[in-house]
């Protein structure tokens, strides 16, 4: 069966590069399957790393990471009550949120998305008193941290303000006050991590942040490498054609070998090359053809090309990957936190 091979080295060596960025104060974003790595194969490894807090999802993802994480934030879900923090979005789900339940208020600062609007912070705060919910923190989002631009600093300033109004209020109300977050991966590398904060940090985890050379970016290395088996071999002779629609032909005697993976695994069915060599005719749902007849291929160890070609971005190649596909750990070195 194709595979996942999850390099740990790799792994560490990034929240390595990632704990002495952000002076140790970081959570590790698993959402989606943790981009596609396996969430309890990360998760198990971050808490190794000594890793305390996570970022999910949904519920679901939540539970199968529990044990690893004394504090995991829920991005998108619906707030029950129970030992994981969700995310409020706005002032309708404040309204619906359960007594007793953890929550953390997600502000728009400027991306648009989710989050309540900066000039009612103290409209869902006072909310969130009145319905009996546990305020844990306070957090937003900064929409275009790997952008040359200011755009970065103007939301920033906003969000000090936020800040600012959110304490005043705690003070007033005799509240602890909430932890507040802001840096993604970007922002974390182009400016760092803002005093008393923590960064939440995904994509740089797996070994993959752009970031124009300009900012100085980190040396990370990918974690994951996909791979396949020979499911046949056989000889093609002059003018014979592989595959759906018989795009590849043979322009001589050659032998070629199909191996288990295929559009249906995540990887795009307009993929052309691999790590072994050139796709032969069209990618199909379970397997591609490739010359040669090795028992194993690597498919990729690095998607950032195959992500330009195919004009997304890393985080979108892995994600797809199927969740079914068996993620196996390669090496395991104690992590470089625990050695020093
Ligand atoms: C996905 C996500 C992150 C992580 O972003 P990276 O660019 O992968 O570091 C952080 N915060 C929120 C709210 C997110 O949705």
């Amino acid at each position: 069966m194709a595979y996942i091979k999850l390099n740990l080295d790799a792994l560490f060596h990034n929240l390595k590069v990632i704990d002495k960025k952000s002076g140790g104060n970081f959570a590790v974003v698993l959402k989606d399957n943790a981009y596609g790595h396996g969430l309890e194969e990360i998760g198990s490894e971050a808490k190794k790393f000594g890793v305390k807090r996570a970022v999910v999802r949904n519920f679901k993802e939540a539970k199968r990471i529990e044990n690893f994480f004394p504090y995991i934030l829920i991005l998108s879900d619906t707030p029950k009550v129970n030992n994981f923090c969700y995310a409020l979005n706005d002032i309708e789900s404040i309204k619906k949120t359960p007594k007793g339940a953890l929550v953390e208020l997600k502000v728009d600062t400027g991306m648009h998305r989710n989050g309540v609007r900066v000039e009612e912070v103290k409209r869902a705060l006072e909310l969130i008193l009145s319905q009996k919910a546990v305020l844990k923190g306070v957090f937003t989002h900064y929409r275009s941290a790997d952008d040359l631009s200011s755009e970065l600093f103007w939301q920033r300033e906003k969000w000090r303000e936020v800040k600012r109004e959110v304490k005043r209020f705690c003070f007033k109300n005799r509240l602890p006050l909430p932890h507040f977050h802001s840096s993604n991966s970007a922002t974390l590398f182009r400016a760092g991590v803002e005093d008393g904060e923590f960064a939440r940090v995904g994509i740089a985890t797996y070994g993959y942040l752009e970031m124009d050379k300009i900012f100085n970016p980190p040396l990370l290395k990918p974690v994951l490498t996909l791979w396949a088996k020979r499911i046949s071999t056989r000889t093609l002779y002059e003018g014979e054609r592989v595959g759906y629609g018989g795009e590849f032909v043979a322009l001589q005697k050659m032998v070629v070998s199909s191996y288990d993976v295929g559009y249906a695994d995540g990887i795009f069915r307009a993929l052309k090359t691999t790590a072994a060599g050139k796709i032969l005719g069209r990618v199909s749902m379970d397997s591609i053809v490739l010359e040669g007849q090795k028992d194993e291929v690597c498919i990729f160890e690095d998607v950032k090309e195959i992500a330009k070609e195919h004009h997304t971005i890393a985080y979108e190649v892995l994600v797809k990957l199927s969740p079914t596909l068996e993620r196996k750990k390669d090496s395991a070195q104690i992590p470089a936190a625990l050695e020093d």
